[in-house]
Formats: C-alpha cells, sequence, structure tokens
C-alpha cells in the first residue's frame, strides 16, 4: 500500500479531498489488505475508479482506494459471450480487448474514461429504449463487505446483495470483479443530423422505436435539434477521417459551446446565427466499431445534471425547462441532452420499473450552475424525476426515498455490506443517511 499525504481532485474539478491515505491496490489480496488496515486504524475509506463523477461520491479523508492498478481480464468465455475482469479496468481499454475476442457490449455511455466500477455502480447509461443502464449488463459479481468478507452474488444468489452492490454508489460494499454479457462484437451505422425541434418533439416517439439508440440535443435559443441515430448493421466500416472526427468530438461538443458563450457576450443575435449555422453542417454519416460510435473523445471540462423521469412526461418536462430558461435571462452556452432508456430492476437505478426518459443540462467549467440546476431540478421533482447518482442535485434522503420502491431492500443490504459504515463519507450520508 502506497501512504503519502495527497490531495485528490475528481475530473471535473468540482470535488477534492485530502484522503490520510492512497492506496493503490493490484490485487484481489492487496484489495481486502486496505479494508482490514482501515478497520484497524479505524479509518473511513472510499474506492475511486476515474474520477468522472461530478458530485463528492468518491471523497474521503480517510484511506482512498484507487484501483487504477487492478485492471485486468481475468476470463474470458467466448462460448456464453462473458468477459470477466477486474473492476478498475477502464472502459476505453476493455472495449478494444473484448473486441479482439470477437465480443462487445451492448451499450455505452457518451465517454468511455470511466472505470467498470464507477460506470456501472453510478447508473451509467447510454441511449435506446431497448438498452438498460451499464449495470444490467452484469450478470454475476464478486463484492468485499466493509469487513473484508467476499461474496460471490448475482441475479441467481444474494439477489438482494447483488442488486444493492452493483448498482451501490461505493456505499453497499466494494466490487472486486464483474462478470458482463457480452455480444458478438458489432458495427454500427451512425446518422448525425439536425432536424427542426418541432420535429423532432413530435416525432420523438417514433425516432426512439425505429432505432437502437436515438438522443438528441437542443437548445431554447435554437429552432433546430441535433439528433444521432445508431443502428447496427452488417456493412464495413466507414469510420470519421480524424479531421471528422475532431470536428465530431472536439468542436462540436467541446469549443462550440465557449465561441457561443464568447459571441453572445459580445454579440447576442451573432452567436444565435453562428450556433444556428454550425447545427446545420453539423451532419455525419459513417459505420464503425460499435465502441467508437458509441463513446467520443471529452477533453473539455464542464459540469452536468441529468435527471431520469417516466418516458410518458418527456416532451411536457423538456418543454418546461425550455421555457424556464427562456424566461430566466440565463446565458446558457451548452445544450441540453434527450436519451431514453429501458427499466431495470436495481433497487437504487434511476430506470428502475420504468421506461425513462433522461434530461441532461449543462455548464461550461466555471460557469456558476446554481441558478440553472435548481430550478431544473424543481421541474424534475414534479414528474418524479430521479437524478443521476455521479451528477449534480441537490437532493437529500428524505426526498430519494419516496423515489424508489426499494429503498428499504437497498438499505438492508447496505447494512448487511457495510456495517460499521466505513463506506461513508458526506455525499452517502447526504444521499442515502447514516448506516
Ligand atoms: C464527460 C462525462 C461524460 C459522461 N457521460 C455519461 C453518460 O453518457 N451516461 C451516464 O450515465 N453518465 C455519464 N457520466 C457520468 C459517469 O459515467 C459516472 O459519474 C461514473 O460513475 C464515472 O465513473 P468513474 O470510474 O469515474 O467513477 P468515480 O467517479 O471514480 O466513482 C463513482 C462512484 O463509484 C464508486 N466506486 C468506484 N469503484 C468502486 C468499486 N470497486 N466498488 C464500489 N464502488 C466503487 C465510487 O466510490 C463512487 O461512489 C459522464 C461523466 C463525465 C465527466
Amino acid at each position: 500500500m502506497d501512504s503519502s499525504k495527497n490531495r485528490w481532485v475528481n475530473w471535473s474539478e468540482t470535488q477534492s479531498c485530502s484522503p490520510q491515505q492512497i492506496a493503490f491496490p493490484s490485487t484481489e489480496g492487496e484489495l481486502i489488505d486496505c479494508i482490514h488496515s482501515a478497520i484497524k486504524s479505524d479509518m473511513k475509506l472510499k474506492v475511486v475508479g476515474s474520477g468522472h463523477s461530478f458530485v463528492g461520491a468518491a471523497l474521503t479523508d480517510g484511506l482512498l482506494i484507487d484501483l487504477s492498478k487492478y485492471n485486468h481480464i481475468t476470463n474470458v468465455d467466448t462460448q456464453n459471450k462473458q468477459v470477466t475482469v477486474q473492476v478498475g479496468k477502464k472502459l476505453e481499454d476493455l472495449n478494444p480487448e473484448i473486441w479482439n475476442h470477437g465480443l462487445a457490449m451492448s451499450d455505452l455511455s457518451d465517454i468511455a474514461y470511466q472505470s467498470v466500477a464507477g460506470a456501472i455502480s453510478t447508473g451509467t447509461h447510454g441511449t435506446g429504449i431497448g438498452f438498460g443502464c451499464l449495470a444490467t449488463q452484469v450478470v454475476a459479481a464478486r463484492v468485499i463487505s466493509g469487513e473484508g468478507e467476499i461474496i460471490d452474488c448475482s441475479p441467481e444468489k444474494d439477489a438482494d446483495l447483488f442488486g444493492a452492490a452493483v448498482i451501490g454508489v461505493g456505499a453497499a460494499g466494494i466490487l472486486s470483479t464483474v462478470t458482463l454479457q457480452l455480444e458478438d462484437a458489432f458495427n454500427l451505422h451512425a446518422l448525425e443530423m439536425p432536424m427542426p425541434f418541432d420535429f423532432v418533439i413530435d416525432h420523438q416517439d417514433e425516432f426512439v422505436k425505429d432505432n437502437e439508440h436515438f438522443e438528441y440535443f437542443c437548445h431554447p435559443d435554437l429552432s433546430l435539434a441535433l439528433t444521432k441515430r445508431n443502428n447496427r448493421t452488417a456493412k464495413p466500416g466507414k469510420p470519421l477521417s480524424p479531421l471528422g472526427r475532431w470536428y465530431h468530438d472536439e468542436f462540436i461538443i467541446g469549443y462550440l459551446p465557449k465561441l457561443t458563450r464568447l459571441a453572445k457576450q459580445a454579440f447576442p443575435q451573432l452567436s444565435k446565427y453562428l450556433t444556428h449555422e454550425i447545427m446545420v453542417v453539423a451532419r455525419d454519416n459513417y459505420i464503425d466499431r460499435s465502441y467508437s460510435v458509441f463513446a467520443s473523445e471529452r477533453k473539455q471540462y464542464g459540469c452536468e445534471m441529468e435527471y431520469f423521469i417516466p418516458k410518458k412526461h418527456a416532451k411536457e418536462a423538456l418543454a418546461r425547462v425550455l421555457d424556464f430558461v427562456k424566461g430566466s435571462g440565463l446565458k446558457i452556452s451548452m445544450p441540453i441532452e434527450v436519451r431514453w432508456s429501458a427499466a431495470d430492476v436495481f433497487p437504487i437505478s434511476m430506470c428502475y420499473g420504468r421506461e425513462t426518459t433522461s434530461i441532461a443540462i449543462h455548464v461550461e467549467m466555471g460557469e456558476r450552475y446554481e441558478n440553472y440546476f435548481v430550478p431544473v431540478e424543481t421541474i424534475m421533482m414534479n414528474y418524479e424525476g430521479r437524478p443521476h447518482w455521479g451528477k449534480m442535485h441537490f437532493q437529500t434522503s428524505s426526498t430519494l426515498a419516496p423515489l424508489y420502491p426499494k429503498w428499504d431492500e437497498f438499505q438492508k443490504a447496505r447494512q448487511i455490506l457495510d456495517p460499521k459504515g466505513i463506506f461513508e463519507n458526506a455525499y452517502t450520508k447526504r444521499v442515502f443517511g447514516p448506516i
């Protein structure tokens, strides 16, 4: 175990802490030793993946366990199309490795920098009404409790512990390895184009039904929405050129909002025109490996809140958000992202028990977010909105508990997986209450 006084900062630089110790275990034995050592020293501990959560889910002033060296595939079962992996592995490393075995994950989020554990345990999702969050791809998990006990669980064995540990936000045991159900490697055909916003809103249910993966970005000032449709194809790859990739990943997502904001301050009408024109040329039509299409590069920092509401409320809720922004005088440069996910059965999944639409709002790094995020959260609460566990929100256990029918089940499992509250921190106490 490495031991030194250190400062840890998350990716978006919205959270930081000064743990007493930071450890980098590379074996399960070392990981368990870390827990015993923390118990002996009466320290709290947190495990951290890639630090891509915007909230303080991974903060601790005790022992911080960085799993970046615990990152190997331990088994590939090509017959059953399953992989077992140490959970510190980043998705961006896992995907090409399983591709070499002819396998792929069914769905991914829009970046792949996350660790397997980090992505799974916050309910991270992609888009597609036929696809659950990434946790739904887990068929077995090896979990370590707050007392250092190993528990092998699955939907068939200790299902209650499995459900709580897999989406447990680091508060219900440490995931050690997980087995993921994969499928044969496949290419995706990506079609990205702007469309009139009113047309998209009127036809979004058809787009969602007719495409495996559909999402769009819209902006209160614009009459266009940037739509993305990804569907499987047996056709060979026809990837984006490097310039196209830069334009797609960095310019549209990263630099455009900055330019828009700067222009907006100086020439409000010009900025609207510029954004509109750029949206019009933001077209892509390409075929690539699934993981290269699902996830893009993200080098620009920012801050994000995302709410998950029942699909049936999507249009009304989005209209209220847009009306709020228009009437607020806020100068929002970043677009709003709208995605869909299937219902699942994990007790604290944002998609538990309901087909879901998620609405994500963003600000650039350094921009104030409270006067935007708080009112939008209030709107979402009218629709039983559940916040993404890894993104900004202002809820507490008392407001969250009524949103999750299996909340008590999660709390019971948490008691078993963390009887002495060793995995507690300020965030888990706020959102789940104390053990
Ligand atoms: C640019 C960007 C894009 C994003 N895009 C999406 C998206 O498309 N869809 C989406 O849903 N989310 C998205 N997110 C959110 C992101 O997927 C989640 O916040 C995710 O948790 C980050 O993974 P991580 O490895 O960085 O985890 P961390 O932030 O390091 O940790 C997250 C939580 O996981 C816990 N944890 C880590 N390892 C373990 C373990 N071994 N056992 C138990 N708990 C553990 C931590 O303690 C913490 O509570 C995005 C975030 C960013 C910054």
